[in-house]
């Protein structure tokens, strides 16, 4: 059997709920309850991140034993832990939803490792009282989803809970995946989530809605406790601090989802980490096309609450929620406010450093705001594919005339011959504007492009990609996950034998769904 070095703190230091039943239900003045895993059927090992299981103190090995599958499935809980819901609430699309918690999430432990702390949280292993009306159980399609992307987005440099496992649970799940009356049975799954710590706004809410400022306390108090050790301040000033980390993170995270084009689908409050962390995989998609407008979430349609364009304000506003949620337990609260208002210079800052990045600029000049925003412009005129766009980027030259320059992109557009007249005009002074703004820059050609390679990732986990690994999961075939896993991994290296996934969406996937389109159904 393996070890871990179980160092539990959520559940020894704060107020649990005292009724033990598993049954749903409003749990006041508690932030947990405890709650047992469901024991699959047919547990089975789909993928295991090696990388995850050596941060937590395992081999490789540890991870292809029956012990490791029973663990992490929910089937044998570990001696010495006491598995557990979080409650907490939030605002869904704009709305404050009250009581929401951990519905089909449970946390086995938390490990300690090389002075590191790791939660680890089974997604899809059963009801809990946070559950609802719903089965507190996840599919096949879903889990692949959150346990691929949550890696590659790792990997890609951007803070983002981890995934452990991927296993079967034997099971068979009901699912009516575009909420059309077409209700099928699918295959069950559980995910092994790994983060530092997995509180979210939504914690904080849940007793500032309920007026229990004790309780609200206590939570803030452990989380700076626990996880923002470097501020060593005491009462109100901590909590100024604290939030203005809580702002800075999100933040950071936000700039980070804008350069790689992921849009997260559901930015509810419940949904928005504490640690600045993306957490929860669900209608997630990727940019192909640039377009600010798009959103992957079929639930979002008609508002496109939370398109690409518009997650920077999302968040602030949910940062705006914490803040009201903290405000309560100081008594002015004006610095809550004014980190709020930095916010959006510092957002604006970081963003437009991010674009020149992008663009391989090292140096900065007034004119680069305009430079960015046209070419925002132009990306947005006919579909062109933003990975591939910012990827071929490199190749342009300082002696490049600007016909030639835009040359280079051709493979970025889907349909370059939709270009009229005036918009490839609009491309060719673009780029006459880049090519000369690259000369003012000292570094040389080569010099620009090894770095702006390693900013500008070449492999994402492009929707259909994902889908055609579920195609294959769902048929027992687990090829296309373990390629995936490992393609991404490095999604910045040119990896030659993984040139084929470097390409732009394939027409069939256009309007497929699982492609371009995903509910919230998982
Ligand atoms: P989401 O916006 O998908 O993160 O979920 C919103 C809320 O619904 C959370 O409290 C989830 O725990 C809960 N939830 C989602 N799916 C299920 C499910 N299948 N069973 C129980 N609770 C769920
Ligand atoms: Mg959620």
């Amino acid at each position: 059997m393996f070890k871990l070095n179980i160092v539990d703190t959520f559940n020894k230091v704060l107020p649990a709920d005292p009724n033990v039943e598993n049954s749903p239900r409003q749990v006041e003045e508690a932030c947990f309850s405890y709650v047992k895993p469901l024991v699959p059927s047919n547990p089975e090992l789909v993928h295991a991140s090696a990388e995850m299981a050596k941060l937590i103190g395992l081999t490789e090995e540890d991870t292809k034993t029956a012990d490791f599958v029973n663990a992490f499935s929910g089937a044998h809980v570990l001696t010495d832990t006491k598995p557990y819901a979080m409650c907490y609430g939030g605002h869904q699309f704009g709305h404050w939803a009250g009581q929401l918690g951990d519905g089909r999430a449970i946390n086995l432990m938390e490990v300690l490792h090389e002075d590191k702390p790791w939660a680890l949280q089974l997604k899809g292993a059963g009801p809990t009282p946070y559950s609802r009306t719903a089965d507190g159980l996840a599919v096949l399609r879903s889990s692949v989803r959150e346990h691929l992307c949550s890696e590659a987005m790792h990997h890609l440099g951007v803070p983002s809970t981890r995934s452990l496992s991927l296993m079967l649970t034997g099971d068979m799940v009901m699912r009516d995946m575009m909420y059309d009356g077409n209700p099928a049975l699918e295959k069950g799954a559980v995910v092994c989530r790994a983060a530092p710590s997995f509180i979210r706004f939504g914690n904080f809410q849940m007793f500032a809605s309920r007026n229990d400022v004790p309780n609200l306390k206590k939570l803030t108090d452990y989380t700076i406790k626990h996880f923002f050790p470097a501020i060593k301040k005491e009462g109100p000033d901590a909590y100024y601090a604290f939030f203005e980390e809580v702002v800075t993170n999100t933040m950071v995270m936000l700039i980070e989802w804008q350069r790689v084009g992921f849009v997260h689908g559901v930015m509810n409050t419940d949904n928005m980490s504490i640690l600045g962390l993306t957490i929860d995989y669900g209608p997630y998609g990727w940019l192909e096309p640039y377009d600010k407008g798009w959103t992957p979430n079929t639930t979002d349609r008609q508002h496109k609450r939370y398109r690409y364009g518009n997650q920077p304000s999302v968040g602030l506003w949910n940062l705006y929620q914490l803040a009201n949620a903290l405000a309560l337990l100081v008594e002015d609260p004006k610095p809550l406010e004014a980190a709020l208002e930095r916010f959006k210079v510092q957002f604006a800052y970081g963003y437009t450093k991010m674009m020149s990045l992008k663009l391989g600029l090292d140096t900065q000049a007034n004119a680069d705001l305009i430079l960015i925003k046209s070419l925002e412009d132009n990306l947005s005129m006919a579909e062109t594919d933003m990975t591939i766009f910012f990827r071929l980027l490199s190749n342009v030259e300082k002696t490049d005339p600007s016909a030639n320059a835009f040359s280079r992109m051709a493979d970025a557009f889907y349909d370059i011959e939709a270009l009229n007249e005036t918009e490839l005009q609009k491309w060719i002074q673009w780029f006459t504007a880049y090519v000369a703004r690259l000369q003012v820059e000292q570094a040389t050609d080569y010099e620009r492009k090894i770095k702006m390679n390693m900013y500008n990732p070449k492999y994402v986990l492009r929707n259909y990609m994902a889908q055609l690994a579920i195609d294959d999961a769902n048929k027992g075939d687990y090829g296309l996950i373990n390629t995936f896993y490992e393609m991404l991994k490095k999604p910045y290296h040119e990896q030659a034998e993984y040139e084929k996934w470097f390409a732009k969406r394939p027409e069939w996937a256009r309007s497929k769904v699982g492609c371009s389109m995903l509910s919230c159904s998982s």
